[in-house]
């Protein structure tokens, strides 16, 4: 991998074999894939340049970068639209692939951690290895081999206290196993949501963490701002399920692709936050049926949640 930082690559994308058997078979996909190892993982390498004189030698010189490294296929380049878009959507159809199979009333986890590049394949065993000693099977790792930042993906039922052990074993392992194993980051390019909150003072000490909620209290005194979110109270709100609120509502993986394009975006709710807020509703009915806050927050969804969908119901797609 470090042959490749030098090299003139715009990205270098790492899935291991789950992530590969996650899309095999699936339109558009390499039939390759049947075929491959057990212990085989890819390296999708992208290059880009203003010229194909450039393209070309951009290509030989990450060829040489390659050269050493064990392959169980010809590394390929190719300058075919349709073919490479054919392998980037192997990689972006992981996430949503997982979401697709996982059965009605779990919950999709993807975390988001980085390891020191030259230790990167190591660290890559050693999530595998939790995932086999927890029993996450379908559990699928992915990231961005450049910056030691991979992802990994796998289903969650949170409706026993045997699942919410497995779960509480597996992170716990994971986080020691980043921050006492490789003094890694918990977080890498996504940000701190409630799943990471309780390791925050794991990873940066306590000393920092106290600084961190000093910090969060003059800024926001009375914690308005996504709260919760980073810093949070609870050591266990990991092991917290999302309410079940509604069938089609329960399908949303909260990943927040819809935020960019959605058409009421910054009139009223995105689909995103219409789903979290309904959510919340759901669990303040539960939990507080009389309550203040569930009252101000079904009064507000008349408008914030409700509006933007009369409005896609009743204009015809043309006039919007
Ligand atoms: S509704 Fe939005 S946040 Fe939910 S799964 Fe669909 S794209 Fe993701």
């Amino acid at each position: 991998m470090a042959a490749l930082k030098q090299a003139p690559v715009t990205a270098v994308e790492l899935m291991d074999r789950a992530a590969l058997r996650s899309v095999q078979g699936k339109p558009g996909m390499p039939a390759y894939l049947h075929e491959l190892d057990d212990e085989v993982a890819a390296l999708l390498v992208d290059a880009r340049a203003a010229d194909r004189e450039t393209l070309d030698r951009d290509v030989r010189q990450i060829e040489q970068s390659l050269a050493d490294m064990s392959v169980v296929m010809p590394v390929a380049f190719t300058y075919d639209p349709h073919e490479y878009q054919a392998l980037w959507n192997i990689r972006k159809g992981l996430f949503p692939a997982v979401g697709a199979v996982r059965q009605t009333g779990t919950t999709v986890i993807i975390e988001d951690v980085a390891f020191p590049v030259p230790e990167l394949a190591t660290a890559v065993r050693q999530l595998q290895a939790l995932f086999v000693k927890y029993g996450y099977h379908e559990a699928l790792i992915f990231g961005h081999a450049l910056e030691g930042n991979l992802h990994f993906v796998f289903t969650q039922d949170f409706s026993t206290q045997t699942e919410i052990q497995r779960y509480q074993g597996l992170m716990d392992d994971v986080c020691a196993l980043v921050v006492d194993g490789y003094g890694g980051s918990l977080k890498a390019e996504h940000g701190t949501g409630r799943n990471m909150a309780p390791f925050v003072e794991m990873e940066w000490g306590s000393d920092a963490y106290q600084l961190m909620w000093e910090i969060k209290r003059l800024f926001d005194p009375e914690n308005l701002l996504n709260p919760g979110v980073i810093l949070n109270e609870d050591p266990e709100i990991h092991l917290k399920p999302l309410p079940a609120a509604d069938e089609i509502v329960d399908k949303c993986i909260e990943c927040g692709f819809c935020e960019m394009i959605c058409p009421s975006w910054d009139l009223t709710l995105t689909p995103h936050q219409r789903i979290v807020s309904w959510r919340e509703i759901t669990r303040q009915n539960a939990s507080d049926p009389a309550g203040e806050r569930l009252k101000q927050l079904q009064d507000d969804f008349v408008y914030q949640g409700w509006i933007p969908v009369w409005l896609m119901v009743s204009v015809p797609p043309a006039v919007l």
